[in-house]
């Protein structure tokens, strides 16, 4: 089969020749339809990140999948639409062994299309059928950003969780970057009906710009204002999203939250430098008003259906603004420029 691969550890990518998977008993065998893009993606193939399966050299991309079932198996039918979560179990953790990889606490855990487990930017694929989630006919072809969708909704679940510690009824979220999970956390806290603000660095007008009102949210253009001036003008978010990989602007989340904030912070930055913030934004009116910055990373199975039902909803309730969620759909051959591509979401047609 045709499959777009890496050599982990070297830059570049290709479309090769693999073998076809056979499934084990407990697999479903899967066509892959369409593969989405991500800045993990751009890593791997930069060489900076990934590991092939054990005794292979090479790996296959691809992390975010729509897929068709090729035959029933396990309660799936032939045909039906489906998405595979990422991770999988370290085997020896309490988290993984309880059904939470996204909280593995060795780092072990395996990743398909990043460590040690195959992708799906392939004619075919094979996932546990414990893995799998249908996509509803209503999302079709839009099921492939379920995966950036579900590590929203896990954000957004611990934002709750770690919010109703204590009474809290959160009205403003600040949103900082607009890639997919910037601009699907956005949706889905317009879901939640909070008033919301999505910054990035695209001028006002642009298609970014236009996607973040079209959900009735407020855009604001980095070059316009910058969120320390927003917080201030509006008195403090009560949740404050950074989606953007900046160390800086995620260090600078804890002084855009108002009383019993919550922030989280998604986007990576491996650059190493030093950053800074005044001591009295974290020695005092973090603590003086008991704000919390946490990280997020991956998605647990519960996520992944509140992902689906949520872009069911949010399809359902701004259709042509979710349509336009995937600017470009390339072949795998063009490749390329799916990795190039800056709007918010550009898959991999197979
Ligand atoms: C994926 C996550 C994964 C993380 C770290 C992200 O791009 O969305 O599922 O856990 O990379 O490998």
């Amino acid at each position: 089969m045709q499959a777009l691969v890496v050599r982990p550890g070297e830059p570049g990518a290709a479309v090769r020749e693999m073998p076809d998977p056979l499934p084990e008993p407990d697999q479903v065998l899967l066509r892959p339809l369409e593969v989405g893009v991500c800045g993990t993606d751009r890593e791997i193939a930069d060489g900076l990140f990934g590991i092939a399966p054990p005794g292979e050299e090479r790996l296959i991309l691809g992390h975010e999948v729509l897929a068709r079932v090729v035959r029933d198996a396990h309660g799936f039918a032939r045909d039906e639409l489906v998405c595979a979560t990422v991770r999988r179990s370290c085997g020896h953790c309490a988290p993984c062994a309880a059904g939470a990889p996204d909280a593995c606490a060795t780092g072990d855990y395996s990743e398909h299309g990043i460590t040690r487990l195959h992708g799906f930017a392939a004619e075919q694929a094979v996932v546990g059928a414990e893995h799998l989630v249908r996509v509803p006919a209503a999302l079709g072809r839009l099921g492939v950003l379920a995966e950036p969708a579900s590590i929203c909704a896990r954000a957004l679940r611990h934002v709750t969780t770690i919010g109703e510690r204590q009474p809290w009824r959160p009205a403003r979220a600040l949103v900082l970057g607009a890639g997919a999970i910037g601009m699907l956390t956005t949706y889905f806290l317009r879901l939640d009906d909070r008033d919301v603000w999505a910054a990035a660095l695209d001028p006002p007008g642009s298609e970014k710009a236009e996607l973040v009102a079209a959900c009735g949210a407020r855009y604001v253009a980095a070059a316009e204002s910058s969120p320390a001036a927003l917080a201030a003008e509006v008195g403090g978010f009560d949740i404050v999203i950074v989606a953007a990989g900046n160390a800086q602007l995620s260090l600078d989340a804890v002084g855009l939250l108002r009383r019993s904030g919550v922030a989280c912070l998604l986007g990576i930055d491996g650059r190493d430098q030093t950053i800074s913030l005044p001591g009295t934004v974290l020695a005092l009116d973090a603590v003086i008003e008991n704000r919390v910055v946490f990280g997020s990373v991956n998605a647990n199975i519960v996520d992944w259906h509140a992902a689906v039902e949520r872009l069911t909803a949010a399809r359902e309730r701004w259709p042509d603004a979710l349509e336009r969620f995937v600017g470009l759909r390339a072949g795998l051959d063009e490749y390329a420029a799916a990795f190039d591509f800056g709007g918010v979401k550009a898959t991999l047609t197979l």
